[in-house]
């Protein structure tokens, strides 16, 4: 890419004899004084250390205690990529308080441009920003967020995958149980996942319909479900 970059710089430069030398071009050979355009993992790592607006585009009950947010940017430029099972640093302003609160929550969807989806427990007692999205965060509603982050990712692999959670941590297997499923699809070769969850009953238990639609469309897809309190 910094090879391809220097290349178009010395022809939009007029450097006639650029093209011909094309696979020689040494580093020096750049004018300092040209600017290049930031790469993409340039711009990614302003990303990761600034917060940008984002808008709740929809919410959506996942069961009696989680709710889904689905978060799109609102310059309506598209999100940076992110790898399944990273979390979203995300900051809110809640009336009442001196200043905006910060929390982090995992994006429960596989990787798109469009929008981040964050499955959250409402929590018990004076749980300040779990309780005050489930009252408040209806559309249109604006948080801030910066770019995901996490080292918790689904690594690049064919083998057989176990997928582990308990409660509101299905959150991050979600993501990644919707990835394998699209990329086998793509690929035409199913990696196999054993998909356990744990929670306490029906009532509480998130993404259920979700899950089975999704080893419906896998033929290696295999799911435990273990009630604590049925
Ligand atoms: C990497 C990461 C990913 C996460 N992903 C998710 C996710 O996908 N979904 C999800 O739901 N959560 C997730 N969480 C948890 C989330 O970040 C919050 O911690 C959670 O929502 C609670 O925040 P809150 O503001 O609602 O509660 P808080 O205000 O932080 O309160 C938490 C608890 O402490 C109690 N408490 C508050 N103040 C006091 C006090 N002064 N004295 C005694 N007790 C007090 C509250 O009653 C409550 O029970 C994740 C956390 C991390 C670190």
């Amino acid at each position: 890419m910094g090879h391809f970059q220097k290349l178009i710089v010395h022809m939009v430069n007029g450097d006639s004899s650029t093209a011909a030398a094309m696979t020689s071009i040494p580093p020096e050979g750049i004018s300092r004084s040209v600017s290049v355009e930031p790469t993409a993992s340039a711009e990614l790592e302003e990303a990761r250390s600034h917060y940008i607006s984002m808008e709740v585009a929809r919410v959506e009950p996942e069961s009696e205690i989680i709710t889904s947010f689905y978060l799109r940017r609102t310059d309506g430029q598209p999100l940076h990529p992110w790898e399944q099972g990273q979390f979203l640093p995300i900051r809110v302003t809640i009336p009442g308080q001196n200043k905006p609160t910060v929390r982090t929550y995992t994006i429960s969807t596989a990787c798109n441009p469009d929008h981040y989806r964050l499955s959250i427990r409402r929590g018990e007692g004076d749980a300040l920003v779990s309780q005050f999205l489930h009252a408040d965060a209806k559309p249109g509603f604006k948080l801030e967020a910066m770019a995901p982050h996490g080292r918790f990712v689904l690594g690049k692999s064919d083998r057989p995958v176990v997928l582990v959670s308990g409660g509101v941590g299905i959150t991050p297997m979600v993501a990644m149980a919707e990835h394998i499923v699209a990329e086998s699809k793509r690929k035409g070769k199913f990696r196999p996942v054993y998909f356990v969850h744990g929670t306490q009953n029906r009532r509480v238990h998130a993404f259920r319909e979700h899950i089975r639609a999704l080893a419906a469309d896998h033929p290696q897809f295999k799911v435990h479900i273990s009630y604590s309190r049925p």
